[in-house]
């Protein structure tokens, strides 16, 4: 195991400067005023299993350092184990959750994932108190919190971050896998409702994730810092005179040939002037890039004799749609990701030029963390619309960040996480099949009549992420359950 330092500039002073955040930040220190004298003494530990990658790993530094800002000692803990075979059990785990066929675990399997849990938490123990707070997260170590409660008496919760609305083979095999270690747990906390596994309902309680307004993805961003990101990116040609350098690493663009080159080949994409809709994911098949490709090729071939003003017509004759990840090169660890991106390719390089031409599938490199964050910030505030096609979601924060930036959302009512955050004609729209490639070119197409609606669909998407979805939200809701352990102890 190994304890991690946020590494985070960012101080709450910094978050109640803005006039926007100001009554956030104090609901949240009269929040912390109440329970952090309840928690003297104590140490909150958060347990996960890596210090980098992934949604998790995003947000437990800012949380970690307000904590602490806020008087409440919090520390961060990542389970570490040199045996990779451990990862790509808990990641076949992780598959089986969200319902991905798969073999369930087997007995070695589970000596395996104990021998790995029962070492790191004999390794924890010398630096806990019996008073202390566990927050673990996730199912990576989740037998390591139960052994902890169970020898050390601690207050132990677990936070899941992933989940399904319904119940497989595959997630029975999981959650029976799972369920010895949760019985020792004093409470668990997953992202929606309809997550909680019938043996944890009466034992688990719903606190939905939440984006940072000031992270490098989520902050406002000047026109010319925008301009500049995007020109320092490749992702649009170059606006002279530079402030700054290019990145190192910058955006690449799949080419009519199946090569990358710079992201302002064959021409630059339009970002700065063309109506744009953008979806940012992993390369997974669940993120529904796919149909949304042939959506968009149907929005661009269709006739639409429907549509009459010429404007309309217009935005949709200089549409471009842009779908953007991490670059296949950088990803080795995720060979599915790489199939993924394999078959959108093929289906790429099968479409004829002209259509080629208005769709533009980007690797964004991920070296830096920050100048990744910043590509992504600035390409979904580039857009008309941004879309979260997802067939199935744990959570979806880029459906959050993308309302955060008033930017309507195209999301799936299938996705329970999408459709928990975007309300269908009131911060955006959502499609009932994510597969059906002609309702979501019709549903593209309704949205690009009225940019009024659009306008409106921006306003209140922020208005419900500040209310509902902003990590002080989150934080207070954490701090009641901190109270409530300390008040049970
Ligand atoms: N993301 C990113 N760079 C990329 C692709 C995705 O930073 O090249 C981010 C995206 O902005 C979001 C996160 O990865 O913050 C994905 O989280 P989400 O909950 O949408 O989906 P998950 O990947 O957890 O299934």
């Amino acid at each position: 195991m190994r304890i991690v330092e946020p590494n985070v500039h960012l101080k709450l002073d910094d978050y109640a400067a803005y006039a926007h955040l100001r009554a956030d930040v104090a609901a949240l220190r009269a929040a912390a005023e109440r329970v952090a004298p309840l928690l003297r003494g104590r140490t909150i530990w958060m347990i996960n299993s890596t210090a980098q990658g992934g949604g998790v790993a995003e947000l437990l530094p800012a949380h970690v350092s307000i904590l602490c800002q806020l008087g409440i000692d919090t520390r961060w803990v990542v389970l570490e184990t040199t045996q990779t075979q451990f990862f790509e059990f808990t990641k076949r785990l992780h598959n089986l959750i969200h319902a991905v066929a798969a073999p369930a675990p087997t007995a070695s399997e589970r000596a395996l994932y104990e021998a790995v849990n029962r070492a790191e938490a004999t390794a924890l123990a010398q630096l806990i108190a019996p008073s202390d707070i566990l927050l673990v997260h996730d199912p990576q170590p989740l037998a390591l919190g139960a052994h902890l409660k169970q020898e050390r008496g601690v207050h132990a919760v677990w936070r899941c971050h992933i989940g399904v609305d319904e119940t497989t083979e595959a997630t029975r095999a999981a959650w029976t896998f799972l369920r010895p270690y949760l019985e020792s747990y004093d409470g668990a906390v997953f992202s929606v409702r309809d997550y909680i596994p019938d043996y944890l309902r009466g034992k688990a309680l719903v606190i939905h994730p939440s984006i940072d307004p000031l992270s490098h993805k989520n902050r406002e961003l000047a026109l010319h810092k925008l301009t500049g990101i995007l020109s320092d990116a490749d992702l649009v040609e170059p606006h002279w005179p530079l402030n700054a350098p290019p990145f190192e690493q910058r955006a690449r663009r799949l080419q009519r040939d199946g090569t990358f080159a710079p992201a302002t080949q064959p021409e630059d994409i339009g970002l700065l002037a063309r109506p744009i809709v953008t979806q940012v994911s992993r390369w997974d098949r669940l993120k529904g890039f796919a149909p949304l490709l042939d959506a968009f090729v149907r929005l661009k071939t269709g006739q639409h004799p429907g549509v009459t003003n010429p404007l309309h017509r217009r935005r949709l004759e200089n549409a471009r749609l842009v779908l953007a990840g991490a670059d296949p090169d950088a990803i080795p660890d995720d060979p599915e990701g790489q199939a993924v991106f394999g078959e959108l390719r093929e289906k790429y390089l099968a479409l004829p030029a002209a259509q080629q031409r208005d769709i533009a599938i980007i690797a964004l490199p991920t070296a830096s963390r920050k100048q990744n964050a910043l590509m992504v910030n600035a390409l979904q505030r580039a857009s008309d619309i941004v879309v979260q096609n997802s067939l199935r979601e744990g959570f979806g924060l880029t459906v959050s960040e993308a309302m955060w930036k008033r930017i309507p959302v195209l999301g799936s009512a299938t996705a329970c996480g999408v459709r928990l955050q975007v309300r269908d004609q009131t911060d955006g729209r959502l499609v009932g099949d994510p597969e059906d490639p002609e309702e979501l070119a019709r549903t593209m197409i309704e949205m690009w009549e009225k940019p009024s609606c659009l306008e409106e669909y921006g306003r209140n998407g922020q208005y419900r992420v500040h209310d509902k979805f902003l990590m002080f939200a989150e934080l207070r809701q954490w701090l009641d359950l901190f109270r409530d352990a300390a008040q049970s102890t």
